[in-house]
């Protein structure tokens, strides 16, 4: 079985041992292997840190952005060999690998568009000249440089495209170069992308460093410059945040961790083409990428008269989706990444169970062109219709094809629950009174990333409640760890550093091609 190498300080190294297989969900196929064993972890930083970055920060905003638009145009390029890695290694349908490659891909156009604006500036002001003297003649200017350390990322299985190169795009355009470590059981796809992008040798060397395997060893290198982006489980969010090396040197970190979005359905008529467009969201969002997506939507909220009706529509759109084998045309949702999360999944579901349900049982269906060994597992709507006395459903985060529909009485309980996730990336609004919702959104906003609000004017054209938008903030407070990325140009503020200089207006004058981010 072919190793997989890492890449750092410039070279490709094979990790020592054999190292750790990674499987085709499906089929339990042994694909490929990663080790990061007996790497120089500390040559790898400094190399990052030493040329990669002063390389990067040699460039314009501009000079970066247009690297990006090159390493788009590798990733283009290579798309296939990509949804081939996704389907083998993630078990996902087309549709569903689109939503990680071309994500990703969509993101760095993005950043490269948004970039571009930047154009020959090498620093970036932040706000105006405050006078700080009469006459204006010593006045405070507040500018933002890029951090002269390293991003390192620590990423989640779901995503191993978009995962990388959300992060990747804002950090390279800033002028801090990365190193990118997947997670273990889907790293081929980045460090695929990664070899790609090396081997068109479009960024300077150490600007994009990958170690797969353990990241054991990785977060003692991290020193007072560097910035580390983590996503994945609260559990890991919390070893990480009190890692001794990040604590001694006060490294900035970003934390994605899990979260309990809601979907709120605010009164209105049976029959009503918002009840429609709330069921067809809560049924999309189970099912796309099998459930495993931080921002899917786990817990759906309906006033209690309409409960019943919010069921059936909601279990009769999953009845139409047929579970499977990725490979098989028929097939609408793939497999969970490995055996390990098909286990996770299963355990989370007897706590939901306790007070939860059976609405809808996908499990009750035929599996297409996949056995009961495959890491394949069906939708399950779950009902639990006494919510204020439940607490497992609001603090129990089930990352499969599952979500649970609960009734209010009235819209202030409502939000009373939705607010027991005790902080979320996504929340999304469903009616058709805008004062109403402008009102609960507004309401809701401050434990949330990202408030998505929909109404019959916008059925065709939103952009999907789980759906991560580069130009919308992506990040939630509280539980959903406390972080913030991208939402435009506003990414660019983690891998900066805000200072402010103190100066005659000459001085401040004479300070280079710059310009307000
Ligand atoms: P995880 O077990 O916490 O792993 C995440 C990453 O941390 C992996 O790369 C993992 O490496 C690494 N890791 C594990 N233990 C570590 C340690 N002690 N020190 C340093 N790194 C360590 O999470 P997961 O199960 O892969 O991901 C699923 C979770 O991620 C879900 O809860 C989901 O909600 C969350 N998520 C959040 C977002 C977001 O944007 N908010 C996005 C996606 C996923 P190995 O793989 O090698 O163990």
């Amino acid at each position: 079985m072919e190793l997989l190498k890492n890449h750092v300080a410039g070279q490709w190294v094979a990790g020592q041992g054999e190292g750790t297989a990674l499987h085709d969900p499906v089929t339990g196929e042994a694909l490929v292997a990663v080790s990061s064993a007996g790497l120089d972890l500390g040559a790898a930083f400094a190399f990052a840190r030493e040329q990669g970055g002063a390389a990067l920060r040699a460039l314009s905003y501009g000079e970066r952005a247009a690297l990006l638009t090159r390493v788009g145009e590798v990733l283009t390029a290579n798309r296939d060999a990509y949804y081939e890695i996704a389907t083998r290694n993630s078990g996902t349908v087309k549709s569903d690998s689109a939503v990680d490659i071309d994500g990703a891909i969509y993101t760095l156009g993005q950043y490269a568009r948004w970039g571009a604006k930047l154009g020959e500036a090498r620093l970036l002001l932040d706000g105006e000249p405050v006078a700080l003297a009469k006459d204006n003649a010593f006045a405070s200017q507040h500018v933002m440089t890029p951090t002269r350390g390293v991003a390192l990322f620590i990423n989640a299985f779901n995503f191993p495209a978009w995962g990388l190169w959300e992060k990747a795009a804002p950090a390279l355009l800033s002028g801090v170069p990365v190193i990118v470590k997947p997670a273990t059981a889907t790293a081929w796809l980045t460090q695929r992308m990664v070899a790609d992008v090396v081997a068109a040798g479009i960024l300077p060397p150490g600007a994009l460093s990958v170690v797969c395997g353990s990241s054991a060893g990785l977060l003692d290198q991290l020193q007072g410059e560097d910035v580390l982006s983590f996503t994945g489980s609260a559990d890991t969010a919390a070893i990480i945040r009190s890692h001794p090396a990040v604590v001694k040197h006060s490294v900035r970190v970003n934390i994605e961790a899990d979260s309990l979005n809601s979907a709120l359905l605010l009164p209105v008529a049976e029959g009503s083409e918002a009840l429609s467009l709330f069921a067809r969201e809560v049924a999309r969002e189970m099912t796309v990428k099998s459930g495993q997506k931080c921002t899917a939507i786990r817990r759906a909220f309906v006033p209690r008269a309409l409960y019943t009706a919010a069921a059936e529509l909601i279990a009769a759109q999953l009845r139409k989706t047929v579970v499977g084998n990725p490979r098989d045309e028929s097939v609408r949702m793939g497999a969970l990444v490995s055996l390990e999360q098909k286990r996770h999944v299963e355990e989370g579901l007897a706590v939901l169970q306790s007070e939860a349900v059976l609405l809808h049982d996908g499990r009750l269906q035929a599996l297409v062109g996949a056995d009961a060994g495959s890491a394949c597992v069906a939708p399950v709507l779950l009902g639990c219709e006494q919510p204020v006395m439940a607490t497992r459903v609001h603090d129990t985060e089930v990352f499969g094809p599952m979500a649970t529909l609960m009734p209010y009485d009235d819209l202030a309980q409502a939000q009373a629950l939705v607010r027991r996730g005790a902080g979320s990336l996504a929340c999304s609004l469903y009616g058709d009174d805008p004062a109403a919702l402008a009102a609960c959104a507004t309401e809701l906003a401050d434990l949330h990333g990202r408030v998505h609000v929909v109404t019959p004017a916008v059925a065709k054209l939103h952009t999907g409640h789980g759906n991560v938008m580069p130009q919308s903030l992506h990040g939630g407070p509280g539980r959903a760890g406390g972080g913030e990325e991208l939402g435009g140009l506003r990414a660019l503020n983690f891998y900066h550093r805000r200072s402010a200089l103190q100066a005659a207006p000459e001085v401040l004058a004479a300070l280079g091609p710059a310009t307000q981010l």
